[in-house]
């Protein structure tokens, strides 16, 4: 298949395109580099069925030639970034899926959207499935996101149902794994860079909030597999295992091998007291759940940041 795939220079995005290569697949790649690595897709360059335009996906998208598939993917996603950038994560929800949505009509491709648990926003629901409609709060600072993602989600119900495109839509809950980028905000990269720096780690309120984190591989396995399914509504991915942000930062010290010192911090506003999938329709539609536990996610991830702190040092 010929995929277009906007955001492949992210984390997810990165992983995905070595993911869909391996598989036979030619994908172009579109991306800006708001939050998205350069280095993320470098080693594609060169190998035959990859191409990169360097472009901003809330402009008009030109490609030439047929299209088989159309995934978005593209948006700043840790909680500092869309803080960072909050009218280019909602213009990329908005116009990006408009445009992206647009581009699959023109070239009768399929269409995916890579959703998020945070269309739950703070749930009053535990665990997580894909009937319960959330709880966010637009106005606050969180909102630029997870309303960008329900704004894209109904948009993208909206060209399945009057325009009969072929749609999948997954909402991807809190993932991890090598090509993190390490100033990213987010829980996993940022203990790692304190945990190897000798810092202390942030914690942010009492610890007690949990998140569950799925391994990158398993992510990725799940949402090729959607990919081939004739089902429209939305499918979460993610890990059940639920953690408490103080428990993970005591498995980065066992992970590690450090002895690790803890600052505590204010609770951002809106931060989810708690997140957990419900993964009974993956399961069911998909036969698909997670493979890789936490401690041996964390260790394949800790010697990336390692890796990562070294080419750092040495450059
Ligand atoms: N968190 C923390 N210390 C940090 C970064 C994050 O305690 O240095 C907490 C954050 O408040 C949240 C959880 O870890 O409760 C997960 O945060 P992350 O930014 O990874 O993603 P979220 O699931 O909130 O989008």
């Amino acid at each position: 298949m010929k995929i277009v795939l906007t955001g492949g220079a992210g984390f997810i995005g990165s992983h995905l395109t070595a993911f869909l290569l391996n598989k036979g697949h030619s994908v172009i790649v579109i991306d800006n580099f708001i939050t998205g690595r350069r280095e993320n897709i470098e080693p594609f360059i060169g190998t035959g069925n990859f191409d990169f335009i360097e472009q901003d996906v809330t402009k008009f998208i030109e490609i030439s030639g047929k299209v088989d598939y159309v995934l978005h993917f593209a948006s700043p996603a840790s909680p500092i970034d869309y803080l960072k950038y909050p009218i280019q994560t909602m213009k990329v929800g908005a116009l990006g899926t408009l445009n992206t949505l647009g581009l699959s009509k023109k070239k009768k491709a399929k269409f995916l959207l890579a959703s998020t648990s945070e269309v739950y926003g703070d749930p009053q629901v535990h665990p997580q499935n894909e009937d319960y409609w959330g709880c966010v709060n637009p106005i606050g600072p969180r909102g630029v996101y997870d309303e960008s993602k329900r704004f894209a989600e109904a948009l993208t119900m909206a060209y399945h149902n009057f325009h009969n495109i072929d749609t999948r839509i997954v909402r991807i809950f809190n993932t991890f794994g090598p090509k993190m980028r390490p100033d990213d905000g987010r829980v996993i990269p940022t203990f790692f860079m304190q945990c190897l720096r000798g810092e202390s780690l942030t914690i942010f309120g009492s610890g007690e909030q949990t998140r569950s984190f799925c391994y990158v591989s398993d992510l990725i396995e799940g949402i090729y597999r959607l990919m081939f399914k004739d089902y429209h509504y939305p499918v979460n991915l993610g890990n059940p295992e639920e953690i408490s942000i103080k428990k993970l930062a005591e498995n980065l010290s066992d992970v590690t091998g450090r002895k690790i010192k803890i600052i505590y911090k204010e609770l951002p506003v809106d931060d989810p007291r708690c997140r957990k999938p419900d993964i009974s329709k993956a399961r069911e539609l998909l036969s698909w759940e997670p493979h890789v536990d936490l401690k041996n996610g964390l260790r394949e991830t800790a010697k990336w940041f390692k890796s990562y702190l070294e080419k750092a040092h040495n450059e």
